[in-house]
């Protein structure tokens, strides 16, 4: 998406540790008429697919999801981080390690949101190892749901979460695929 391509280039920043930030317009900031070409984007790859809900995760997928599922017109689930101490029957849970901040969480979504007869796409801000991915996929599977594909708004191609994703089979659409980055230099390559 060459949109935003362009909107990385220019207002992205590569910072130490493989982490891009966009906080300026994705993931604390965010520019709504560029989420509208995402979720228009989003929407014609999946054009095709019976999907019935929208699962993220908190925090930054929800603003993406909310403004794609308008294009899809079906409800947006987020799962939520929660205390182990509080889970209960009533929800499925997981275990995510989280990129950013290094730490693992519990994360849980309600059994009244999620049930076989949903067909689930899964959307996210970023993919870098996986992790998060991996968990939404065993929420899902937990559920007896079907998943009709992912959508990463960032893919940084150079870290194995991408191949790992692929390799179980999923349909997975990343809107920008990075090849490489260089903090010192700030040069941003993608894939085409
Ligand atoms: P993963 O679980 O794939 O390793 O990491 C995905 C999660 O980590 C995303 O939901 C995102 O919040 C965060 N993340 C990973 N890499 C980056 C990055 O380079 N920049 C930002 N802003 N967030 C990232």
């Amino acid at each position: 998406m060459e949109l935003l391509k362009e909107r990385i280039r220019r207002d992205g920043v590569v910072k130490k540790g493989n982490v891009l930030k966009v906080d300026s317009f994705l993931n604390h900031q965010m520019d709504i008429q560029l989420f509208n070409e995402i979720g228009k984007e989003f929407k014609r790859r999946f054009a095709a697919c019976p999907i019935n809900k929208i699962l993220t995760i908190e925090a930054s997928g929800i603003g993406i999801a909310c403004i794609a599922a308008q294009y899809f017109d079906v409800p947006v689930v987020f799962a939520k981080k929660a205390q182990s101490i509080n889970i209960d029957g009533d929800v499925y849970s997981t275990k995510i390690e989280s990129f950013t901040h290094k730490k693992v969480y519990d994360v849980i979504v309600s059994k009244k949101f999620l049930n076989e007869n949903d067909r689930v796409l899964i959307i996210d801000d970023f993919l870098a190892n996986g992790c998060a991915l991996a968990g939404l996929i065993d929420l899902v599977q937990s559920a007896g749901a079907v998943i009709e594909g992912i959508g990463i708004v960032v893919e940084k191609g150079f870290q194995n979460g991408g191949d790992l994703i692929r390799s179980k089979g999923v349909r997975l659409e990343s809107l920008a695929i990075i090849d490489g980055m260089n903090d010192e230099t700030g040069e941003i390559t993608f894939r085409d």
